[in-house]
């Protein structure tokens, strides 16, 4: 069963990945994870679907019997034979999540969110059309694109940030074919994104959104527990990589650094944990926007503050849904005590998490951020003294890890997941490496490649021959509008 975040309200999983989000505004979470048996070391030397279907099973068993059908679309997606391959990277390793359609991590849930909404509603008897509304930073509106376009029984809404996303990903999501997506620019940042959405869903629940009567509204985002559970899974892979190359044995603890926005991939790191797998320390790595940084260090989570465009737009955030669901595990699934900090954050701009709460929170977790000169450094460093190329949001995660290590020197294999391809943010990419860029992405790219000797990955090199088919810009109030009926507007 998942619960509300913020009240005893419950859904069977499979109701709740196609309702999203609580009608309280809460996040559903599975109250019962830290204590339901998992074998996690029956997952080990496991090929990635059969790990997938063992651990997805566990969280969403009511689609199991769809659930081999389900997985088999990796292999057939990504282009490496591991899914999410490890590779060492100097004193750390990588784990390479960009193998997928879109060349960002968001695949790896977005691959298959589709099919378990669809198997959800078909499991309902409904016929309805389901509709879906993404707010994205950049990387999950096109993630989510690739998995729903054309869709029978769906339709697909994407907000993102107008001049806040890298031209890539801009030029990825303006350019979506199929019959049943829209795509709108929000003059706003994606906070304020992410905030129209939710509203949206909150009119919806209480009835008062014309238009969304006949309609079932989700998302695609990571407030949905269907998009966080395949996340779960590149952790079991990436610690049974471990053991493969040699690092660990089973039982022995591994750190994960995590670049993070929203807090979703970090969330499934701590979920894998609760789950038996030996995770030692998730590691928050932030950019200049270091709003988890200081609430993980002081434990007041504050939202009043300047908001930066960074080189790494996909974690350009300061309100993270996710760490709600954090609150909730780590309070016990106190829902009062979380509506409190919501409300006060929603209200007042800021919460204070309390000392209990945070010295169990910081059992997992700890904090680095980086400025936008120590992820350039991070990006030469990678480049030049280990040959990677690495984009700017692992940039991010890479000079966390140095920041990390020098202050506690252990022993343990330390996994830096790599979130994206370089090669959707060139422009930055190739400054960090000391050339100087031009104004065209595509040739910047080019020059990346021939740089480094990697080629550009197919489904960017295209995007320069495709017509742009979305261009309109709204403001932060028609989200409501355009989400209730996206053919209207675009
Ligand atoms: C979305 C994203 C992140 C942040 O992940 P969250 O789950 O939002 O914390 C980091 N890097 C890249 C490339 C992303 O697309």
């Amino acid at each position: 069963m998942y619960q509300s975040t913020r009240s005893s309200y419950v859904l069977s999983d499979v109701a709740a990945v196609l309702k999203g989000i609580a009608p309280d505004g809460g996040l559903f979470a599975d109250a019962s994870l830290p204590s339901r048996p998992f074998d996690a070391e029956g997952c080990m030397g496991l090929r990635y679907t059969e790990m997938a279907e063992k651990i997805m099973c566990h969280h969403l068993p009511g689609f199991a019997p769809k659930m081999k059908e389900i997985v088999s679309v990796y292999p057939k997606k990504f282009s490496s034979e591991k899914i999410t391959p490890l590779v060492p990277a100097g004193d750390a390793y990588s784990l390479e999540l960009y193998h997928g359609p879109t060349s960002a991590f968001k695949d790896v849930a977005l691959s298959v969110l589709p099919l378990f909404i669809t198997a959800a509603r078909d499991a309902g008897g409904s016929d309805a059309l389901v509709s879906i509304l993404t707010a994205t930073s950049g990387d999950t509106g096109k993630a989510a694109l690739e998995g729903f376009h054309d869709v029978p029984g769906t339709e697909i809404t994407v907000f993102f940030p107008d001049g806040g996303v890298s031209e890539m990903q801009r030029l990825q999501m303006v350019t979506q074919e199929g019959k049943n997506v829209h795509v709108f620019a929000v003059r706003g940042n994606f906070d304020d994104c992410q905030r129209g959405v939710k509203e949206a869903f909150a009119l919806n629940s209480a009835g008062s959104l014309p238009g969304t009567q006949e309609k079932m509204l989700t998302s695609a985002n990571s407030i949905n527990i269907g998009r966080l559970v395949p996340q779960v899974v590149y952790y079991f892979s990436a610690y049974s990589q471990l053991i493969e190359q040699g690092a660990l044995v089973f039982g022995e603890k591994a750190d994960f650094v995590v670049p993070t926005g929203n807090f979703g991939d970090i969330l499934a790191g701590y979920m894998a944990k609760l789950m038996g797998l030996p995770v030692g320390r998730l590691i928050c790595a932030s950019n200049a926007n270091n709003v988890l940084y200081d609430f993980i260090t002081t434990g007041v989570y504050d939202r009043r503050r300047e908001f930066y465009k960074t080189a790494s737009p996909s974690m350009d955030i300061l309100v993270s849904s996710n760490l709600e669901r954090l609150l909730f595990y780590a309070s016990g699934g106190d829902t009062a005590a979380v509506s409190g900090y919501m409300k006060d954050l929603s209200e007042n701009g800021f919460y204070n998490a309390g000392a209990d709460l945070m010295e169990r929170i910081r059992e997992s977790f700890s904090a680095e951020f980086a400025s936008e000169e120590e992820c350039a450094e991070a990006i030469r460093e990678a480049y030049f003294s280990r040959g990677m190329l690495i984009d700017t949001h692992t940039g991010v995660g890479f000079a966390a890890t140095k920041k990390y290590m020098a202050k506690n020197p252990s022993s343990a294999p330390c996994v830096v997941l790599s979130t994206a391809s370089p090669f959707k943010f060139p422009t930055a990419v190739l400054s960090a490496l000391g050339e100087v860029p031009g104004d065209d992405d595509f040739e910047n790219a080019r020059r990346l490649a021939e740089l480094s000797g990697v080629s550009v990955p197919e489904n960017l090199a295209g995007l320069k021959e495709k017509h742009i088919l979305h261009s309109s810009v709204i403001s932060k109030e028609e989200i409501i509008t355009c989400s209730a009926c996206p053919g209207g507007q675009s």
